[in-house]
């Protein structure tokens, strides 16, 4: 008991930490290309071709495991970056831009302070880890502590093409940038793809036994996640090792279709063998709006998909959106739809929040492509009709659009990817988003 006691007190506690991130030490993300990183919102990070390490006896990620990649000098340096905060943080400066610029214009807002919520000790969803995770940062960190994995198959099949996505994550992007004679950015020139517009691999699902059975969540992206066999693959390997009824399965889907992929069936058949579940439903926008970004969806299929999922036991319904410069100005009727599900059945849907701020790399779909006058609109609209228990969510939405520099090349590029997509698609954005009216058409 004693012994515990003291153990407990001499256990660095994370609280303590200046700028901690529980990702880099408990979550994988598997990437499309084999790349293996602590948190889907990394930037720059080297691709699945590229190893981390330098020195000639490094391998491409890959060709390596997770924990080969967990034991390299590049991840040991990262996580001891963010343990000596006062020391310089060069990998955290670079591939933690998302994170450094949402807590530099809303201080209490980013996908960082999310994760580490959730270890809080009094209310945290992980606080039972808490413990383990705080003794764990006390070892030389050699054995694996993966609680929660996403895993991002490697095939990029969407039936989607939004505007805010790319071709390494939708074939069907990749296609229409083809057709477009589109060859540069968002990833059409990454090794991965290679020229092509659809990759879809095997994937040996044993290798990864070993993260598997320790863990509490499983997530599930896409592509279109339920369009994947891969994702089918990864749900059986879990089920017939007989772990999935201690892990939460989150998966992230456009809700436009539910094959009947895998050996037990469709996602209806899957979800009764995990613990709980959690659908996350990607939308931009609440209806039309939302079929013009996420083009070609269908506003109607998709609430029909997710009332049946609504449906599937022990499962919750999230609306996950981006936020970019098209929808930031119309993400107040998303989080009012999602209040008038949350009156119908409280305990199926969650409270609204916003996605990941799209910037950097070769995003077009910028808050900084907006012009001043349209911010304005956006902050009026924010100021007079946000309602007030989504003040905070919306207060950090008027940071970006006070904060975020003008940028009129970006604005420009923009506006020309928007004008051939029109073309192509046989949309107009000016139908659905009026405001852009003095913008389009004139390059
Ligand atoms: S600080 Fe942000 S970007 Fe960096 S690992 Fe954590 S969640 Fe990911």
């Amino acid at each position: 008991m004693t012994e515990t006691l003291e153990r407990k007190q001499s256990m660095t506690k994370l609280k303590n930490f200046e700028w901690f991130c529980p990702q880099p030490f408990m979550n994988t993300v598997i990437n499309h290309d084999g790349a293996k990183k602590p948190c889907c919102v990394l930037k720059a990070w080297p691709g699945g071709r590229h190893s981390l390490d330098k020195s000639a006896e490094s391998y491409p990620q890959d060709e390596m495991d997770v924990m080969d990649v967990h034991h390299t000098k590049f991840m040991k340096r990262f996580r001891e970056e963010f343990m000596n905060a006062d020391k310089p943080t060069p990998l955290i400066d670079k591939h933690c831009l998302v994170c450094r610029e949402q807590e530099r214009l809303a201080p209490t807002e980013s996908h960082r302070l999310v994760y580490l919520d959730k270890f809080d000790e009094e209310h945290g969803e992980y606080r039972e880890h808490t413990e383990d995770l705080e003794s764990y940062i006390d070892t030389d960190m050699s054995e694996p502590f993966y609680l929660t994995m996403e895993y991002n198959a490697p095939n990029n099949f969407c039936n989607l093409k939004c505007h805010m996505c790319g071709p390494y994550n939708s074939s069907t992007f990749a296609k229409e940038n083809e057709a477009l004679g589109l060859t540069e950015g968002k990833g059409m020139g990454s090794s991965w793809l290679n020229g092509r517009t659809w990759v879809n691999d095997e994937d040996d699902m044993d290798k990864y036994e070993d993260i598997i059975k320790n863990l509490i969540e499983m997530k599930l992206v896409g592509g279109e996640t339920l369009a994947l066999p891969q994702n089918y693959d990864m749900m059986d390997k879990a089920i017939d090792m007989g772990v999935s009824g201690q892990m939460r399965l989150v998966i992230t889907t456009n809700a436009t279709l539910t094959p009947k992929m895998g050996k037990y069936g469709d996602i209806f058949d899957y979800v009764p063998h995990f613990k709980t579940c959690q659908m996350n439903i990607s939308i931009e926008c609440w209806g039309e709006k939302n079929n013009y970004i996420r083009f070609p969806s269908k506003w109607e299929l998709i609430m029909k998909n997710v009332r049946r999922f609504a449906e599937m036991p022990r499962t919750r319904i999230l609306f996950a959106t981006c936020v970019s410069s098209l929808n930031i100005g119309y993400l107040n009727e998303v989080a009012d739809g999602v209040d008038i599900l949350q009156e119908e059945t409280p305990d199926i849907y969650n409270d609204f929040a916003t996605g990941s701020l799209v910037i950097g790399g070769a995003n077009l779909y910028v808050v900084t492509a907006i012009p001043h006058d349209i911010r304005e609109q956006y902050l009026d609209k924010i100021y007079s009709v946000v309602k007030p228990h989504h003040t905070q969510t919306f207060m950090k939405l008027a940071s970006y659009l006070t904060d975020m520099e003008w940028d009129e090349e970006l604005h420009n590029k923009m506006m020309i990817d928007v004008e051939k997509r029109d073309k192509y698609r046989g949309t107009c954005l000016t139908d659905v988003f009026p405001e852009w009216k003095p913008y389009y058409g004139n390059l």
